[in-house]
């Protein structure tokens, strides 16, 4: 069969061509079937051995050479003006039956000429982590890279222990990051940036082509998808967890899951992963580090937007500035439904913020919580706080003046707060189960985050205090 993909093409410096390592027995263990439809595999091909060969990187073809792309990033607040792509591979670019064009991407494929002290691969755990939250996100709505196939390699990789290497394929709008730009910035290379603006105009924001200003109106375009992404995990309890600018998509898609999780009992300042050891990345700290980030992004667009430096910078200012309003109304925007509002009403947010109070008070999960209230279940809970008690009654009068009935109250709240999240404990036992070479417990979970709208009283059921998870992992 040809393929569905075509080689990706970047100007000299931005993107190298790489080998994947070599691999004697690789073996697949999970193929989103739909997706690769979607994207024209066809079905008899991923059930031959070249689905097999190409998901792990064992393809050969000299007209789809496998590429490293270049890019920088702010880890932690420091400046690194050379990461790149380390053990990932670009293996070509695809089109989706909406005319989409895609990145194909292996990661966990080997080292290539930016992996600097890595070993270039991924283990098990990980890509399996990766799999099931990017497809979690996938079906709660969440722009996301997906998950397009999973592999075992056949070898052992070293970490703590020794551990199951593996790859997984993903599928992104495209890999460009806040770090693609902060790449070229710090060369001084314009035409890279031009080249930078032009493809990411065309793959996500195509209506600033026409702008006066496109670079202005690109930019304008990543703080408002951002703006919209942050909120939507907000009002998931997801914790992206490491936010570096190599890892924000200029696409305004979630990408680069590593020790990422959605919160279990709520708590604002609530980190997960290990690294994280100031909180920079904690759970409420998103929405201002987004800010940050995108304040990176524009550093690098100055002589785009305006060729006075000064004036350059005044219009950055004021873009960015824009940032705070749009996340505030994107976040309103997603909390209302939870709340059974369909109208905006002074006072909503002061109600909603109290309701987060009395969840962190009293130490309830994020997502069960939202979706009892939908059920009407928090009133007859076993011991309802007096402030909860209290909460419920002022949330019924405000509910009072919407008009709609109770059911199509509680249709619009269960539509707007999931039932099924892919748990951290959930995650860890599907993990723990594979490692010891049972991948069914992956599978079921996988297909129960398929529909996060139905209740389920076996998957929605948060940790009991011996299963909580408490940290997770920097990908790797
Ligand atoms: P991450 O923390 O996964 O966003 O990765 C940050 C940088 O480290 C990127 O340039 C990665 O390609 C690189 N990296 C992470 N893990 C490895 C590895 N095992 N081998 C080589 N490079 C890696
Ligand atoms: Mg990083
Ligand atoms: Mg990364």
């Amino acid at each position: 069969m040809q393929l569905p993909l075509r080689p990706a093409s970047f100007p000299p410096g931005m993107a190298v061509q790489a080998r994947p390592a070599r691999l004697k027995s690789p073996r697949l263990i999970a193929v989103n079937t739909a997706l690769a439809q979607d994207l024209g595999f066809s079905q008899d091909w991923l059930a031959s051995q070249g689905a097999v060969s190409l998901f792990s990187g064992q393809w050969q073809d000299e007209t789809l050479p496998p590429m490293a792309q270049a890019y920088a990033g702010h880890q932690f607040g420091q400046f690194v003006p050379q990461l790149g792509d380390g053990r990932a591979h670009l293996i070509g670019v695809a089109t989706d039956m909406q005319g989409r064009i895609v990145d194909v991407q292996l990661k966990g494929s080997g080292p290539t000429p930016f992996s600097r002290r890595g070993d270039g691969l991924a283990a098990l755990g990980p890509v399996l982590r990766e799999y099931l939250v990017s497809e979690a996100m996938a079906a709660l709505g969440v722009p996301t890279t997906r998950a397009l196939a999973a592999v075992m390699t056949g070898e052992t990789i070293w970490r703590d222990r020794p551990l199951s290497g593996a790859i997984l394929t993903r599928v992104a709008a495209s890999h460009l990051r806040v770090g693609t730009f902060q790449y070229s910035a710090a060369r001084q290379d314009s035409e890279a940036l031009r080249f930078l603006c032009n493809l990411a105009i065309s793959r996500h924001y195509p209506e600033a082509a026409s702008a006066e200003n496109p670079a202005r109106a690109l930019f304008e375009a990543v703080v408002a998808a951002q703006a919209g992404l942050v909120a939507q995990w907000m009002s998931l309890g997801f914790v992206h967890g490491v936010m570096n600018t190599d890892n924000m998509a200029i696409s305004g898609e979630t990408i680069d899951y590593g020790p990422c999780a959605f919160l279990d009992v709520y708590r604002h300042d609530k980190v997960f992963s290990s690294i994280d050891r100031n909180g920079r990345y904690a759970y409420a700290n998103q929405p201002r580090l987004a800010g940050w980030n995108l304040a990176r992004l524009a550093e690098t667009l100055l002589p785009f937007f305006e060729p006075d430096e000064e004036r350059a910078l005044v219009w950055a200012q004021e873009a960015l500035g824009k940032f705070s309003a749009l996340y505030e109304t994107a976040w309103l925007d997603r909390m209302r439904p939870k709340f059974g509002f369909t109208r905006a009403q002074q006072g909503d947010k002061a109600l909603i913020e109290q309701f987060l109070a009395i969840m962190e008070e009293d130490r309830l999960d994020w997502t069960l919580t939202f979706r009892r209230l939908a059920r009407h279940e928090l009133a007859t809970d076993k011991a309802p706080s007096p402030a909860l008690m209290h909460w419920l009654d002022a949330w019924q009068s405000r509910c009072a003046s919407e008009g709609m009935s109770v059911s199509q109250r509680e249709t619009l709240m269960r539509r707007t707060s999931p039932a099924v999240i892919a748990r951290n404990h959930r995650v860890a036992e599907a993990i723990e189960a594979a490692e010891n070479g049972d991948l069914s417990v992956f599978h079921a979970l996988l297909a129960r985050l398929a529909r996060p709208y139905e209740d389920d009283a076996q998957y929605e059921t948060p940790p009991r205090p011996e299963e909580v998870v408490q940290a997770t992992f920097c990908g790797t």
